[in-house]
């Protein structure tokens, strides 16, 4: 029944018309913020800096994804630029990174516009030392998202990429990383619909995919050649696992790091802020949340009661 309601919810995420419409009208405002940093840069520069005031680290992240044409494209680069300078006025630089999504900078399009995309905005992120990760979107995208990246590092070398523990193929990615020595991943279980032929479909097996991966990233040869790791998960088990891990290897504590997503358990957040654990708020922003919302919606369908709440609550 819950894989129905999540297959159902990921289904909704994709329907543009539904997307468009309820981004449109005003209560929607309420909806998003159980979810959304702000509908624009300067909103989620606001809610970093609470948050970086009470000791997080942030991540921002435009929302939006597969854009129709290169000139949508050559918009989102724009905005990271200009989100980037902001950043850098606020004062909120090394606290913070950015997110970058290969479809919206253009892959679905085709390679060398995202290409093009991402390397002005590394350039841009260098002269204010922000650093950048690529999420990683759809299967179909995975070798073009990692191509992106690997030409990415050569520029950045501090580039990061977001590796998902549910596609099968992810242990031999991360050791071609490691091998590289370039393994700088966010480690995620994966959000969308896939072929089963490519997934691990029971979540114990995504979460001893999870755990592998980390175990190989925090291994002492793979940070001593350079690796780092993001837990970015609200999995206490896995968290806890992974700082063990961290713990007994003596990972330095600038390789590893908690990430989390915005309103997403926020007072277990702070429950590992205060417990000393390095913590980064992954904040996505923009007037096109409509997709990333209902994802959040498909993960935990009890999450759209509490929202439509937000709504209708003085
Ligand atoms: C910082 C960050 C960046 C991410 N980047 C990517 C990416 O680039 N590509 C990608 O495919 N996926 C990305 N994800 C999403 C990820 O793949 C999962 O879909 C998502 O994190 C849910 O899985 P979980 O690891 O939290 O484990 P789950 O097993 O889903 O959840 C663990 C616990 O957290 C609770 N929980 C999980 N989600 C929610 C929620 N929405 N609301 C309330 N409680 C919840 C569950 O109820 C459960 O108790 C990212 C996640 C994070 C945290």
């Amino acid at each position: 029944m819950s894989a129905l309601i999540r297959t159902l919810f990921l289904w909704l995420s994709r329907r543009r018309r539904a997307g468009d419409w309820l981004e449109s009208v005003p209560p929607a405002d309420r909806l998003l913020r159980r979810f959304v940093a702000g509908r624009n840069h300067d909103e989620a520069i606001e809610t970093a800096q609470t948050l970086v005031e009470r000791g997080f680290r942030v991540t921002f992240s435009l929302l939006g994804e597969d854009v129709a044409a290169p000139t949508d494209a050559n918009a989102a680069a724009d905005e990271y630029r200009t989100l980037l300078e902001r950043i850098a006025k606020a004062g909120l630089a090394s606290e913070s990174k950015i997110a970058v999504k290969p479809s919206l900078l253009g892959l679905g399009l085709n390679y060398e516009t995202a290409l093009g995309n991402l390397l002005s905005v590394l350039e841009a992120a260098r002269w204010v030392s922000v650093a950048v990760e690529l999420d990683m979107e759809r299967s179909d995208s995975t070798d073009n998202t990692l191509a992106l990246f690997r030409a990415g590092v050569r520029e950045t070398p501090t580039l990061g990429v977001a590796i998902q523990a549910y596609l099968r193929r992810s242990g031999g990615d991360v050791q071609a990383l490691i091998d590289q020595r370039i393994a700088h991943v966010r480690l995620v279980k994966g959000a969308y619909s896939e072929p089963a032929e490519l997934t691990y479909s029971s979540p114990a097996r995504i979460e001893k995919s999870f755990h592998d991966l980390a175990r190989v990233l925090l291994d002492a040869k793979s940070i001593e050649g350079g690796a780092s790791l993001g837990v970015a998960t609200h999995d206490m088990r896995l968290i806890a696992e992974a700082r063990t891990r961290a713990f007994r290897k003596q990972t330095p504590a600038d390789r590893w790091e908690v990430q989390m997503l915005y309103g997403v358990k926020p007072s277990q957040q702070q429950a590992l802020l205060d417990q000393g654990y390095a913590v980064r708020v992954y904040l996505p922003y923009g007037p096109h949340w409509y997709p990333y919302f209902l994802r959040r919606i498909a993960e935990r369908p009890g999450n759209l009661w509490f929202a439509l709440r937000s709504v209708f609550s003085r």
